[in-house]
């Protein structure tokens, strides 16, 4: 259930109707927009009596939902989510680019990258510290040690860091010391993940699960901001198909998709939406140009030394050329409105 507030309604009326969806042991998940307000309900397993609320003091109308999502939807909130990380922004006016090597290294590769993504103007930097390998026996990353990597990186660059929880524990050691968790495909299903991070102040970065659809995407969002986090970006990465010629085949549809039902900011990544450098780039200006709100792209220093995801990096010249192109795209289609 939903309930749209009238544009005049006070604080004091919408306090009031949080109470009593409280006092019957449900969630209020109010959502102040530029008209209205209007207040999403969880909790509830059975269908929630709307003459509870229908004639309290500032209610305009009590919305049976009858989607399967009750916080993603534009219903709840018209407005585009405009998710704040600091003094940068995802989802508003300017191209969110996420960029940085698909694992850290060492010292010197993560300081080479950051630092071409610092030039090129991209406020935002990304690199595995737990990466979650298919197999085993594959470098699966630095863990802990890489943090004080990121914090030299946070400091010299002013970036923001984006880095992959595998677990709880990690989504605590983001807390401290990151400013954007990162849930990846392979956990976009881990559903006490997903509550976890729904507790985090910290925005969250929702990857596609690889065989995931759009309504199961869009509920594992719900997961999060069901537990009172609402800074959930979505980013499309690929899903797995019969084509052989990609690592995943990148579903460009989902971001009209989405942004027809949901509020959501949605990102998309080229990298291991391709799997293959060479490719990176032209679907970079195509999910810029069907209206994403930014990109993640993986960078190397020495692509042909990486100890994972070489074959889809692009080196810091190529990137530099990426970032200059998506932008011309953005100022054509913002243009064209
Ligand atoms: C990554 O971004 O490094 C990653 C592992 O991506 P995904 O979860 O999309 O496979
Ligand atoms: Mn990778």
């Amino acid at each position: 259930m939903l309930i749209v507030m009238k544009t005049n309604a006070t604080a004091r009326e919408v306090d009031a109707v949080v109470d009593v969806i409280q006092a019957i042991g449900l969630r209020a998940h109010p959502m102040p927009g530029a008209t209205r307000t209007a207040i999403g309900i969880t909790g509830n397993e059975g269908v929630i009596d709307s003459r509870r609320f229908q004639d309290l003091p500032g209610v305009a109308e009590v919305i049976r939902v009858t989607k399967p999502y009750k916080l993603i939807t534009l219903d709840l909130r018209p407005e585009k989510t405009i998710v704040q990380v600091g003094d940068a922004t995802i989802g508003g006016g300017e191209l969110a680019i996420i960029a940085g090597p698909c694992a850290i290294e060492s010292r010197e590769q993560a300081l080479a990258v950051a630092e071409a993504v610092k030039e090129s103007g991209a406020r935002f930097f990304r690199g595995g510290l737990w990466k979650p390998r298919t197999s085993p026996y594959s470098f699966r990353g630095l863990g802990e040690k890489a943090w004080e990597i990121m914090a030299e990186i946070r400091e010299t660059f002013g970036l923001k860091i984006v880095t992959e929880a595998l677990d709880e524990a990690g989504i605590g050691l983001i807390e401290q010391y990151g400013d954007i968790i990162q849930i990846g495909a392979r956990n976009m299903q881990n559903f006490p993940l997903l509550e976890r991070a729904g507790r985090s102040k910290l925005p969250v970065l929702l990857k596609r699960g690889m065989a995931a659809t759009l309504e199961e995407w869009l509920l594992a969002a719900e997961y999060i901001m069901a537990e009172g986090n609402y800074n959930v970006i979505l980013c499309e990465r690929g899903v797995r198909t019969f084509a052989q010629h990609t690592r995943n085949t990148l579903d460009l549809a989902a971001v009209p998709a989405i942004r027809s039902i949901s509020h959501l900011p949605v990102i998309v990544d080229p990298s291991h939406g391709s799997g293959n450098t060479y490719m990176v780039t032209p679907l970079a200006r195509a999910g810029v140009a069907v209206g994403a709100d930014g990109l993640m792209v993986e960078v190397h220093n020495h692509p042909e030394l990486a100890l994972s995801d070489g074959a889809q990096a692009l080196t810091p010249s190529q990137y530099a050329q990426l970032v200059n192109e998506v932008r011309a795209i953005r100022r054509l289609t913002s243009a064209a409105g």
